[in-house]
């Protein structure tokens, strides 16, 4: 029997990590995909398709397999090993063409569309309409309305798009793998901090340079020796190979690979009807038009250029003050950015770390929710877990009724991929066999332990932690019909609001004072230090807000120009960026060529959406600001229209039920000291 087939005997019905094995997955994902095929075959044999029998019914298709995925692709995320990465190459396609079968499939898209065309007549509420929507849509954007010809048409472009995606982003890697800088001399690495040394003397072992020192274009070698290093000669030679990636002339330049894939996009979209590649995108967003994005980050650039012109301006003073510069350089900026603040702020980790043991924290975290949201948190020791060092715990509400099972995965392995993210093992929906509720998981990588030092947490990976755990709100607190519109499955633009808001509460003493204590002494941590924290977070906020603003420009530029005018990528960056530049710009380097996020990554005309999330997050919470951070109502009001909404209707309208109207960006720029 596979453990991963049928109803799981657990607690809540949780995945029975304790019995899974790599050999399961296959045989499970094979007949989780039989399963789904012939739920599909039965709405493909409705005679009357209605919005129950289709649209439903498909919401309701590949439980199984969902479930099964689900926990495949998280462990391969969180706990993999080399047994798991090989079967995911095996698994992928195979659910990636299971999908796309689906969407393929033209008898049902004609049970679909049968249904779409009778929306008006059929008295669907919001969140029926919405899934209608949702469904008729996904089939079209994907081409199903297209005679034969264009479909394979459209076949050959998303073909070929993915295969220029890839090899734009492995010419980035190989351009940032082909570049070292060997360090001999030790007074070239003043400045630089003991661990960034060490790493580097490390790199230079692997490479056959004992004894030397080797940085590197990887982001944890470059980032800090551009912060740093005192030698500016070195730095502006490793600002050049940074910045000068997949543009020289030789194989490895992207630029006619920028030109075809915006040339292949324009033709996707202009086949399927639209103006232009971002009208596409944007009709599945917030946003919703070019127009309102350019707008948008025009607006924004307005309101901070001026202070981030004089945060240059102080910056250049504070260069030449101190090491006779005469003209401030884009090498320099990180440099004496990170010199200014120290000696503005004088905070750094070392001194706040002992104030966020863990533990501490992870209940202030849970304390906020109660205050919040009423919820409730008790580990729970029998609901299995992939690794010891996962904690499972039982969510329940005020009224003591069970919520969502919710994991916590806080420490660096092996077999864990970097950073920190928010995942679930099943979904919440609630159909007529009943309500099923969320599994919800939070995967980080912090200092572990010793056995004489807990893990104490720096300020970013306490926000960090609060970010995440804001996502996991979104997902508990989910309280739809359908699985595709519940919880964190909304607009792009949107997804950041729930866990960049509750970043907030961790700014605040009210919220402090309910965690941040002396791991040894027990002393909250002083006002003062609060204040510091405050002012390091909005130090060079006009500097970063323009830098933001300038790649949602030239993202949204790009993907609003006729293609076949795009001569010269260079000339196209310089035009697109001009009003941005706020330090002398350098010939011959470019951004666009190693722009992977809207070149290989799904960032094509949603770069902008870092800073719209920003707006959503600081409008919002000024409301709690105004009403009190703990305020019950303006919190049930966030939960009802927000958090427990998902994706039920226009994320414009969930906005403007919580805040009574439209986002402004006042309160951002407020709060990063911009106006
Ligand atoms: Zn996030």
């Amino acid at each position: 029997m596979n453990p991963l087939l049928g109803k799981f005997n657990t607690p809540f019905e949780t995945p029975p990590f304790h019995l899974i094995k790599p050999e399961h997955f296959v045989p499970a994902v094979k007949e989780a995909i039989e399963e789904a095929k012939g739920e599909i075959e039965k709405i493909k044999c409705v005679e009357k398709p209605d919005f129950e029998n289709t649209i439903e019914a498909l919401d309701n298709c590949g439980s199984t397999l969902n479930i099964v995925t689900g926990i495949f692709f998280n462990l391969n995320a969180a706990e993999t090993n080399a047994d798991i990465q090989k079967l995911a190459r095996e698994i992928s396609p195979m659910v990636t063409s299971h999908s796309n079968d689906i969407l393929l499939d033209a008898v049902l898209f004609d049970k679909v569309k049968a249904v779409f065309q009778q929306k008006e007549q059929l008295q669907l509420d919001e969140e029926q309409r919405t899934l209608l929507e949702k469904t008729y849509k996904s089939f079209v954007r994907n081409g199903a309305n297209l005679d034969e010809g264009d479909k394979e048409k459209l076949r050959k472009i998303d073909a070929e798009l993915s295969q220029l995606g890839l090899k734009f982003g492995e010419n980035v890697l190989e351009e940032t793998n082909k570049f070292e800088l060997v360090v001999e001399n030790e007074e070239d690495l003043k400045g630089l901090p003991e661990g960034i040394i060490e790493a580097a003397a490390q790199t230079a072992v692997e490479r056959g340079k004992d004894g030397k020192w080797v940085f590197t274009l990887a982001y944890p070698s470059y980032v800090p020796f551009m912060t740093y290093a005192d030698n500016r000669a070195l730095r502006k030679e490793m600002f050049m190979a940074y910045n000068t990636k997949a543009n020289k002339g030789d194989e490895l330049d992207n630029r006619d690979i920028i030109k075809d894939i915006l040339r292949l996009k324009d033709s996707r979209a202009k086949l399927l009807g639209y103006k232009q590649y971002a009208d596409f995108v944007l009709e599945e967003r917030m946003a919703e038009s070019p127009h309102k994005v350019l707008d948008f980050l025009g607006e924004l650039l307005q309101k901070s250029k001026p202070k981030a012109e004089q945060e240059v301006g102080e910056l250049q003073d504070f260069a030449t003050q101190l090491d006779g510069i005469e003209t401030l350089q884009k090498w320099d900026f990180a440099y004496y950015s990170e010199k200014l603040k120290k000696e503005k702020y004088e905070v750094d980790d070392e001194l706040l770390k002992p104030y966020f043991q863990l533990e501490k924290v992870v209940q202030g975290v849970f304390e906020t929710a109660g205050r919040l949201y009423g919820l409730k948190f008790k580990p729970h020791q029998e609901i299995p877990v992939y690794h010891p060092d996962v904690t499972a715990y039982e969510v329940t509400n005020r009224a003591g009724e069970h919520v969502a099972v919710f994991y916590a995965d806080f420490f660096p392995r092996a077999g864990k991929r970097n950073g920190a993210w928010m995942t679930s093992f099943r979904g919440q929906k609630r159909n007529a066999s009943g309500e099923q509720r969320p599994h919800v998981s939070i995967v980080c990588n912090f200092t572990k332990p010793t056995p004489t030092k807990p893990s104490l947490l720096t300020f970013n990976e306490v926000t960090t932690l609060f970010h995440e755990f804001g996502h996991a709100l979104h997902g508990m607190l989910a309280d739809g019909r359908y699985e595709s519109l519940s919880g964190t499955s909304v607009y792009w633009d949107f997804v950041e609001l729930p866990s960049q808001i509750f970043e907030n509460w961790c700014y605040e003493k009210e919220c402090l004072d309910l965690f941040a204590a002396h791991y040894q002494t027990g002393e909250k941590i002083p006002e003062d230090l609060i204040r510091k924290i405050k002012q390091a977070a909005n130090f060079h906020q006009g500097y970063q807000t323009v830098r933001q603003i300038s790649f949602g420009l030239l993202d949204m530029n790009y993907h609003t120009t006729d293609p076949s005018t795009i001569e010269d990528v260079f000339a196209f960056e310089q035009k697109a960026m001009e009003r941005t530049e706020l330090l002398p710009p350098v010939e011959g380097t470019l951004m666009s060529s190693s722009f992977s996020h809207i070149f290989q990554g799904g960032y094509a005309a949603g770069y902008y959406s870092y800073k719209w999330a920003e707006v959503l997050d600081a409008d919002a919470f000024e409301l709690f600001l105004e009403k009190g951070i703990f305020d019950k109502e303006t919190a049930d009001s966030f939960r009802v229209n927000i958090l427990s909404a998902g994706g039920r209707t226009h994320p414009s309208e969930l906005y403007r039920r919580f805040r009574g109207r439209d986002p402004k960006p006042d309160a951002l720029l407020k709060r990063a000291g911009l106006i």
